[in-house]
C-alpha cells in the first residue's frame, strides 16, 4: 500500500477526514525516526510555518497510534514519545534516566524467551512492550 494510503485509511476508520494540515503531521511524523513527544512534533511543524492546531496534532497522532501506524512510548513520569512504525522494525527501548536518551535494541533469544514464556503460560504472543531504564555505568 502507498504510504499516504494508510493515512487515508487510517482516518477514513475514524471517521475523519483527510484534510493538508493531517497530511503535513504525516509527512513530519514519517520522514523521522526519532522519539518525540508530541509537543516536539508540534513545534517542529510550526518551525516549518505549517499552521495547525496543537489539538489538531495531538489527535492525528492518537489516531496514528490505534491504527498501528505510530508507537507509543509510555516512558514512566515525563511525557510519552512517539515513533514512526512504517518501515520500522519491530525493537525494544532502553530509556535512559539520566539524560533521557532513548537506545534502541532488539535480541533474538529475548523475543523467543518471551515467547516460551507465555507458552509455558498457555498463551501466545501478540505484541509486547519491554522498556529497560537505564542509568550510565561509572
Ligand atoms: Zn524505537
Amino acid at each position: 500500500m502507498e504510504n499516504i494510503e494508510l493515512l487515508v485509511e487510517a482516518l477514513k476508520k475514524e471517521g475523519l477526514r483527510f484534510t493538508e494540515q493531517r497530511k503535513f503531521i504525516w509527512d513530519e511524523i514519517t520522514s523521522s525516526n526519532d522519539h518525540r513527544e508530541a509537543e516536539d512534533i508540534f513545534l517542529s511543524l510550526r518551525k516549518k510555518n505549517i499552521n495547525v492546531s496543537r489539538a489538531t496534532v495531538y489527535r492525528t497522532i492518537d489516531v496514528l497510534v490505534k491504527n498501528n501506524l505510530v508507537r507509543k512510548l509510555d516512558i514512566g513520569d515525563a511525557p510519552s514519545k512517539y515513533e514512526n512504525k512504517i518501515d520500522s522494525h519491530h525493537h525494544d527501548h532502553m530509556i535512559c534516566l539520566e539524560t533521557g536518551d532513548i537506545i534502541e535494541f532488539y535480541n533474538e533469544e529475548l523475543e523467543n524467551l518471551q515467547d516460551e514464556i507465555a507458552k509455558k503460560h498457555g498463551y501466545k504472543v501478540i505484541r509486547h512492550v519491554h522498556q529497560l531504564f537505564v542509568k550510565p555505568i561509572k
